[in-house]
């Protein structure tokens, strides 16, 4: 049992409001598991209207004060607590393990990347300026500013609990906002814990809040008159629900969604390289990742090499329980994920794709009621294919054959889905040509993953994205600030 001082007199989530620590009072709740046990972690009360409208009036309060702080003194929260956040990583790492399921290695990366976005917000007196124009028209000077805006809202996914909230909240707090984090209910356990951490960093009251919750909360949160803007990272069906909902109530807002994204693998690539890049891009985090590239277009003269590259680097996976550092790929988040993503593989059978490999009987010894599956390789997986075209956020590969990196990319810009993909290749010709045309947002070259560092935007194209400007960097502070010009004129001067 994980034991956090915010809960550890009732094992019962709270919310953190207004500086202090809270009971939830909506009627619904979720019990959380350990994803590789299933023994009970906590309780989940779902914030009601009025814990949502508490928030809001808070941080609003709180606004007035925070907004007209000189800058450097807001980042000085910021800086304790990226210190703060290193002091307890490792601490905040086993959470993570246990709450979600990925491995530490996972949980340790997954905090070092929301720990640069800390660092890069730290950034804002110099990122946050306008710009000013000398004799802009006669006896006129012209200054554009950025100013911030009130209280803005970020609903986050279950996949990266540690550091999808990052994206947001150190952007926000940094430019003069106040923010609240509703965080997925599946895995509350690390962000109950940073805000534990943000308690100790010392912003003022209101400034940053925790309001946890489902559904509704989320719904409360886009209605409020008071907030300004929402953020959200989750699945394709609800970011489109809540940016066409925010939207209809005249708020600011980036809605990022789900993905399917390809690896095209060229005859001139270092195939035993590509082998292991495309499984772990596939698998890692048990496949449940936004960037993992699962479906793999191979040219025809290497295809069954590859093939037998990839189901021996699938072979060679420690399936088990996160905290074991031998793990390669930890515990699904629930029963239901392990049996949506054990229908796709189904699904995959009767469309005729070929099994390569069946990851379904796997068996981790003393871990027998986790929701563990090792990785499935399908090969001939053909463009019509539902295992082709939509997100199983599980540890399943399709390989497929084409004719040239030409087709590949034609294959893979037919997608719904522009969220991200990599070519493994020896020729800068090829490289050239996908990093022109590939209709993708986060494209890679002879790289697995391309995971944007933090002061670089992260986002997808088509249905992956729904907005204008993305999480993390620049954009964020875009999204968090509005512009206004200055003109002024002294005659006598
Ligand atoms: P989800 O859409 O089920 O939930 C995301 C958030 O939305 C949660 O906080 C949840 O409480 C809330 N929510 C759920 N149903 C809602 C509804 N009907 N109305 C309003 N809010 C609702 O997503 P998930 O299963 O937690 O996360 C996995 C998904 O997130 C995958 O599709 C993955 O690709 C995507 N994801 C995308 C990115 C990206 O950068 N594009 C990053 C991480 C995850």
């Amino acid at each position: 049992m994980v034991e956090l001082e915010s809960i550890s007199q009732s094992g019962i989530i709270r919310n953190y409001v207004d500086g202090t620590w809270r009971d939830v009072t909506g009627d619904d709740e979720l019990t959380t598991v350990n994803p590789a046990t299933n023994e009970e972690l906590a309780t989940v009360p779902f914030s009601s209207e009025a814990d949502v409208d508490e928030a809001v009036r808070a941080g609003n309060r709180a606004f007035e004060e925070w907004s007209n702080r000189p800058v450097e003194e807001r980042i000085q929260p910021l800086f304790r607590l990226k210190t703060l956040l290193e002091e307890h990583q490792e601490e905040l790492a086993e959470i993570l393990v246990q709450d979600h399921g990925k491995t530490l290695a996972e949980a340790r990366g997954e905090l070092r990347r929301g720990i640069e976005n800390v660092e890069v917000a730290c950034g804002i007196p110099s990122m946050m300026q306008g710009g000013t124009l000398l004799n802009a028209a006669p006896e006129i000077d012209e200054s554009a500013v950025r100013k911030p805006l009130g209280t803005f809202a970020a609903i986050t996914p279950f996949n990266f609990p540690g550091m999808i909230p990052l994206w947001f909240l150190p952007y926000a707090v940094a430019t003069g906002n106040s923010f609240i984090l509703k965080p997925s209910e599946q895995d509350p356990l690390v962000p109950q814990r940073l805000f534990e951490l943000i308690d100790e960093a010392g912003f003022p009251d209101g400034v940053v809040q925790l309001v946890n919750g489902g559904k509704d909360t989320v719904n409360a949160l886009i209605d409020h008159d008071g907030i300004e803007g929402i953020s959200f990272v989750g699945s394709t069906p609800i970011a489109k629900l809540v940016y066409e909902h925010a939207a209809e109530n005249g708020k600011r807002v980036q809605a990022q969604g789900g993905a399917k994204n390809h690896i095209v693998v060229t005859e001139t690539a270092d195939l035993e390289f590509a082998a292991e890049k495309t499984v772990s891009s596939a698998c890692a985090c048990a496949g449940e990742r936004c960037l993992a590239n699962d479906v793999v277009l191979i040219e025809e003269s290497v295809y069954e090499e590859f093939v037998d590259l990839v189901v021996a680097e699938a072979e060679a996976q420690v399936v088990g329980d996160g905290l074991d550092e031998k793990t390669d790929i930890g515990a699904l988040i629930s029963e239901d994920h392990e049996t949506n993503v054990r229908n796709h593989i189904q699904t995959g059978i009767e469309e005729g794709a070929t099994v390569l490999r069946d990851g379904r009987d796997v068996t981790v010894e003393d871990y027998e009621d986790g929701n563990f599956l090792g990785p499935t390789v399908f090969g001939d997986v053909t463009e019509d294919m539902v295992i082709s075209q939509e997100e199983i956020f599980g540890p399943v590969l399709a390989l497929d054959s084409v004719a040239s990196v030409d087709d590949a990319i034609d294959r893979m810009n037919a997608s719904r889905f522009g969220n991200a993909a990599s070519l493994f290749t020896g020729r800068g010709a090829d490289a050239r040509k996908f990093r022109h045309e590939a209709e993708i947002g986060n494209i890679g070259v002879n790289v697995g993953t391309s995971a944007p560092m933090a002061f670089f935007h992260f986002g997808g194209w088509k249905d992956s994205f729904f907005g204008d400007l993305h999480a993390q960097g620049e954009d964020m502070i875009q999204f968090y600030t509005d512009k206004a010009i200055y003109i002024e004129r002294w005659p006598e001067a």
